[in-house]
């Protein structure tokens, strides 16, 4: 790969959720705290302490930096569990080859987010990447209802990463914000007010399209 940015793996999930959140985090570094996101980092930050436990065939990788160059993506999975298996791969922690399976915490109730599939299912791209191995499942857990939910990388959902990950460089290329689309969703995003979305423009480019019109570099 080329001396492109390498850009955050986690903004995948942002780019499903929607592109214009992406942009406005990628390209203004608008960032608003709400309850959603405070209770999801305050029990991310809990579980997140570099370490490898070991019992007996099965290591568990914490806090396990990850990178692509194929998607140009770095990031950090939550949980590896590497497990013993001939038809494995080496990683440096293990003295056996072992088959990973990687694992991504999550607040809130057990739910099939498709932002969470995949953003885990892009993990897994980059373990694959780096230990030249396959990896067909992984799991979410889900902190407070203490639920793991298996999640198989399917063709679809590998292509899903393949097109968030081509969305999220393009909009970073080109520094493009998206028009606001009102959905149900807006209702509980962080950036409600911030975005605007019922006028269809954020409000940093509302504020430099009145700059630019105060300057007359605009037609009006
Ligand atoms: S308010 Fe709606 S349109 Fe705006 S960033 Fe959030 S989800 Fe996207």
């Amino acid at each position: 790969m080329d001396d492109r940015e390498y850009l955050p793996l986690s903004w995948l999930g942002q780019v499903e959720y929607c592109p214009r959140r992406a942009a406005l985090l990628l390209n203004e570094r608008v960032w608003v705290e709400n309850a959603d996101t405070a209770k999801g980092r305050s029990e991310h930050e809990r579980v997140h302490d570099q370490r490898v436990e070991r019992r007996g065939d099965l290591l568990k990788l914490y806090e396990y930096t990850v990178f692509s160059d194929d998607l140009g993506l770095r990031g950090k999975c939550d949980c590896i569990e590497a497990r013993r298996c001939d038809s494995g791969c080496k990683i440096r922690a293990a003295d056996f080859p072992v088959r990973l399976y990687p694992i991504e915490y999550k607040h809130g109730s057990v739910r099939e987010e498709s932002s969470y599939m995949i953003q885990l299912c892009a993990q897994a791209i980059c373990l694959e990447e780096m230990f030249s191995t396959s990896i067909p499942a992984g799991a979410l857990f889900f902190i407070s209802a203490h639920r793991r939910m298996e999640v198989e990388f399917t063709p679809q959902l590998r292509a899903a990463v393949q097109a968030r990950a081509a969305t999220l460089r393009e909009l970073r290329d080109t520094l493009r914000i998206p028009p606001a689309e009102y959905r149900p969703k807006c209702k509980r995003c962080s950036l409600r007010e911030y975005c605007m979305p019922k006028v269809k423009a954020s409000a940093g480019a509302y504020c430099r399209r009145m700059t630019q019109e105060a300057m007359g570099e605009v037609d009006l």
